[in-house]
């Protein structure tokens, strides 16, 4: 049982986010190559569609332990056209809102790009894995990195008008064997967009790899999922498990599914509005921290038993600590790597 005020119980089975991931928007305009939801056959189990502004209000009001958001979400959440809304309406009610997740940024209504710097967003990222339209295209198919860059420099715009400096703005780009020759170019151009730059590893190692490691190893210390381990002696997708206790996952149509990996199944049907609080501590989320932990094995109505990622816990023999999952609840994620 969690003592009041606590938002870990002493067992690590219980928790009371401050964060939630609400997923706003599972509709995309692009075909990325390895979209994580496409390329894994999650198309089906997530489905198509936005989450209404009746149900973003409802689970605000509901959940008022809950202080951030995080929106970025399997689709693009620009399509979502009650984002402006979205945005007044957790500004109103003192709810930090970021997009860290990401975003292509494609198409934006005006309305949508000054609304994230009048209402305080506190993060955008935004995918650009090439510096040419040539390059970008090739992963972010039926991209356009005309418009893309234009949406920066709008929201740039909006941020000198207001005198802001949120959105922090942050440049994701996933180095691959066809765009590894960019990498130079796009920090320089990270720097004159007023963007961090993030470089996040492909972890689909069998495809697009990089032809060269040694720039990117330079960068950042590692190139890969293997070199990750090697160096950190940690599977790399690690801190995205600690979702299920710092910030579980709902769907846009109001399943629980505890991560932003999962596409495997689900730990309730419903977990909008006032049913969060309680599936987020039903049976089979404690077991699935459990499985974490190593204290049970895999049972199959846990999606973590069919997960790759949890197959590699297995395989290591590597849980996660009671010390990790406290330090996660403080520090939202705790492998984040910009370069400013
Ligand atoms: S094992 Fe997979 S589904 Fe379960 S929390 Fe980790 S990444 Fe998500």
């Amino acid at each position: 049982m969690m003592r009041t005020g606590e938002r870990l119980s002493d067992d690590c089975l219980e928790v009371k986010p401050s964060e939630v991931r609400l997923d706003i928007s599972s509709l995309c305009q692009l075909r990325c190559v390895l979209c994580p939801v496409a390329h894994r056959d999650g198309q089906a189990f997530i489905g198509r569609g936005v989450l209404p502004l009746s149900s973003f209000r409802e689970f605000i009001d509901a959940n008022p332990g809950v202080r951030t958001l995080e929106i970025g979400s399997s689709g693009e959440i620009f399509l979502n056209r009650d984002l402006p809304a979205m945005l007044r309406y957790a500004h109103d009610k003192g709810v930090k809102i970021q997009i860290d997740q990401g975003s292509n940024l494609n198409d934006a209504s005006p309305e949508a790009l000054e609304a994230l710097v009048k209402y305080g967003v506190s993060i955008l990222k935004v995918s650009i894995d090439g510096a040419t339209q040539e390059t970008y295209e090739k992963y972010r198919v039926g991209g356009d990195l005309r418009k893309v860059l234009g949406n920066v420099r709008a929201i740039n715009g909006h941020k000198k008008r207001h005198g802001s400096v949120l959105p922090r703005l942050i440049l994701q780009f996933i180095p691959f064997g066809h765009n590894e020759h960019e990498i130079g170019r796009i920090i320089v151009m990270s720097k004159a967009l007023g963007m961090e730059i993030y470089f996040k590893i492909n972890v689909f190692d069998e495809h697009l790899p990089l032809r060269d490691h040694t720039l990117l190893t330079k960068l950042i210390g590692y190139s890969d999922t293997s070199s990750f381990f090697r160096k950190t002696g940690m599977i790399y997708m690690r801190h995205v498990c600690l979702q299920l206790w710092r910030s579980p996952q709902v769907s846009w149509d109001g399943r629980l599914l505890g991560c932003s990996h999962n596409v495997h199944g689900v730990f309730a049907q419903d977990a909008l509005g006032g049913r969060f609080a309680q599936e987020v501590n039903n049976e089979r989320m404690r077991y699935a921290r459990m499985m974490h932990l190593g204290t049970v094995p895999g049972r199959e109505d846990i999606p973590c038993t069919s997960c790759e990622v949890f197959a590699d816990y297995r395989k290591y023999d590597q849980w996660l600590t009671p010390d990790e999952i406290r330090q996660a609840m403080d520090r939202p994620d705790p492998y984040a790597h910009t370069i400013g």
